[in-house]
């Protein structure tokens, strides 16, 4: 979830009258790494994986499951061996937003080689491992994008009630027991975000309408403890929910790029923009909440409104009196501007920033594309401050940087390297859903990782104006977008400069355009018309000297992802959504009772660990390579790593 420092947090009070101190240090910080940093050059590429956990109590004789608050318990004996051999480990564990939640990487970063990508999978299954051996009976680790009964009575292990009115998040659904208790970060985040809105956060995402679901769906929250405020906020036909946690406590799969310098990290900024809404789609794995299926298929929407601190003027319900700007996302969403020459012309949103920030950034010699972006950045205020930090030196330090940056939770991420480190630029892919399995969730990151390499040995242009991005993101979500919706995406991606895939220079203004296409079409291709993601990642393949085992790797992880976007195999929220609404309990109300989740849970458990076959998540053929292999991958890539 990014920076998290230690310390004493301060009153929401305390911190909002600190935010133009925060602001224009945080600005200055900036700069001063700018400076330093702008011509570091020769990094190479490296990357690496963030897989998010959710821990389950089973009680097989109940049939119950539920989120199991132990993680930070567990995280302490995880974070063992790192704390005495940071550079010896092979995966490091963080915290997350849940009481329920742990966060795992590679020890280290994999590199430019393509044989990387056979161990991946075996890095992961290491990790769950690593994790499991500290679980106790009944419980288990599991890649969940979104726990199905979050909020529901009783849904935490062991039980918590919620305290409406008063804690964290006021909530009605949500105990403050179910944020992490192992750093202040969470809880502060969470007071200050409902506060700084002045009133709860409002989550309200539309019911699917089964046969039997009320219509208009309405609950009633009188006696629940509310005071009103939840009668107010709640939409008929939506579920509604009050609290960070059904946001924040969604997991997901996040990758992070690291550049050769600035200009290459901007282009991938860029250029993966447009593949964050397909990459949504196509993970999507979230369509059950606070134990509703739901219309939407995705965990996105969630969030964003679970963290959305804007105030009424901000969101435009009353007129601007006592805040700056009027400000039409939630600091968790898809990015407002390019960042490389390329994109320039598709910025087609009015980007929101202060002029005097833009203009100190200007000054400081930085172009308008990026001091747009960082003066974007900035009108967001603190929501997390702690007493320890309020003064640095603007040299050295840069937290004040990194406390907004790293509360602007958007599709991607631009990264300056770290002060006194030897990292470089880096960029980060947030969009996708976590899977169910280790095999998926590896053929996603090396999918995405060989896009990178495509992009960049090709030069490929995939830009589309911001505002069809953003089209794009709203259809992702929707339920079965994969094979329903229709996205934007561009025609002609060749730039002129490298021969290799380019069919025709452009010339004409006809090189501008995106059509709608499928999602089939986008990853598979459409004849004689645009070659299709996969098709170019096998193209650049067919030029690289790649060995045996990991050719095998790679196209069993291709097949899957071209499988799942043809619509042949399903995505996870298919699955989930097939399986609620073919269970013997499920009475065709959108309802996902105690004994459905206990049911859908073991048989996703069975799944992840490979007892239960599923066919129509997974196919029959496909398998991976590494499966019965672990320790020894794992031996073989760190070799490798040491050798490269
Ligand atoms: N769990 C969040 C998500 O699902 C991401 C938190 C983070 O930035 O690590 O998008
Ligand atoms: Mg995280």
């Amino acid at each position: 979830m990014g920076l998290l420092t230690e310390g004493s947090p301060l009153s929401w009070e305390e911190t909002k009258a600190l935010a133009n101190h925060v602001r224009e240090h945080g600005i200055i910080q900036f700069i001063n790494l700018y400076r330093r940093l702008k011509d570091r050059q020769g990094d190479v590429l490296k990357w690496g994986d963030e897989v998010e956990y959710i821990l389950v109590k089973f009680d097989d004789e109940k049939k119950t499951a539920r989120v199991c608050l132990r993680a930070s318990e567990i995280l302490e004996s995880l974070q063992e061996k790192e704390l005495k051999d940071p550079d010896g480990v092979k995966s490091l564990w963080r915290p997350e937003y849940g009481a329920y939640m742990i966060e795992g990487t590679p020890g280290k970063p994999y590199g430019g080689l393509l044989a990387h990508f056979n161990i991946v999978e075996a890095n992961m299954r290491y990790r769950r491992e690593e994790a499991e051996k500290l679980l106790k009976s009944g419980e288990e680790l599991m890649t969940l994008t979104s726990f199905p009964r979050l909020g529901c009575p009783h849904f935490t292990d062991p039980v918590t009630e919620p305290t409406p009115g008063s804690g964290a998040s006021h909530s009605l659904f949500f105990p403050d027991e179910a944020i992490y208790p192992g750093h202040p970060r969470f809880k502060t985040l969470t007071r200050n975000i409902r506060q700084r809105r002045g009133e709860k956060v409002a989550i309200n995402i539309p019911i699917f309408k089964d046969k039997n679901t009320p219509s208009p769906f309405v609950e009633s929250f009188v006696g629940a403890g509310s005071d009103g405020e939840a009668g107010r906020a709640a939409l008929p036909d939506h579920v509604y929910m009050d609290a960070m946690g059904f946001g924040m406590g969604c997991c997901c799969l996040q990758l992070t790029f690291q550049a050769c310098n600035i200009n290459e990290a901007r282009t991938l900024y860029d250029q993966l923009t447009p593949l964050c809404p397909i990459m949504l789609a196509l993970t999507a794995a979230a369509p059950v909440h606070r134990g509703y299926l739901t219309d939407v298929d995705c965990r996105w929407n969630v969030i964003s409104c679970s963290v959305d601190c804007r105030t009424r003027e901000e969101r435009g319900e009353v007129p601007l009196k006592h805040n700056k700007f009027r400000i039409p996302k939630s600091r968790y969403d898809s990015i407002d501007s390019y960042l490389s020459p390329h994109g320039e012309k598709y910025n087609d949103v009015p980007v929101i920033y202060d002029e005097a920030v833009y203009q100190q950034l200007r000054n400081a010699d930085i172009d308008h594309l990026l001091a747009q972006h960082i003066a974007h950045l900035f009108i967001r205020d603190t929501v997390s401050l702690f007493s320890e930090k309020v003064h640095q030196d603007d040299e050295r330090d840069t937290d004040h940087f990194e406390n907004i940056q790293s509360t602007n939770w958007q599709t991607m991420r631009f990264k300056p390297p770290p002060p006194n480190s030897s990292i470089g630029w880096r960029v980060e892919f947030r969009p996708c859903e976590v899977q169910i399995t280790e095999f998926e969730n590896a053929a996603i990151v090396c999918f995405v990782v060989l896009m990178t390499r495509v992009i960049l040995s090709y030069q490929l242009n995939f830009i589309i104006p911001i505002s069809k991005v953003d089209e794009n993101m709203a259809r992702a979500q929707k339920r079965d977008a994969l094979r329903q919706e229709h996205f934007w995406f561009r025609k002609d991606i060749t730039t002129c400069v490298s021969p290799p895939v380019a069919t025709s220079c452009c010339q004409k203004s006809d090189c501008d355009a995106y059509e709608q296409m499928t999602l089939d079409q986008i990853i598979n291709g459409k004849e004689g018309e645009f070659p299709g993601l996969i098709p170019l990642i096998n193209s650049y393949l067919s030029s690289m000297d790649v060995d045996a085992d990991t050719h095998c790797t790679i196209q069993q992880y291709l097949k899957l992802i071209q499988r799942r976007a043809s619509g042949d195999l399903q995505t996870t929220a298919t699955w989930i959504r097939q399986f609620v609404r073919s269970h013997p309990d499920y009475k065709f109300d959108s309802v996902v009772s105690e004994r459905i989740n206990y049911d859908l849970l073991k048989q996703i458990q069975g799944i992840q660990c490979g007892e239960i076959p599923c066919p129509e998540l997974l196919g029959t053929s496909l398998q991976s390579k590494t499966q019965e292999n672990i320790p020894a991958a794992v031996e073989k890539a760190e070799a490798c790593n040491g050798a490269c």
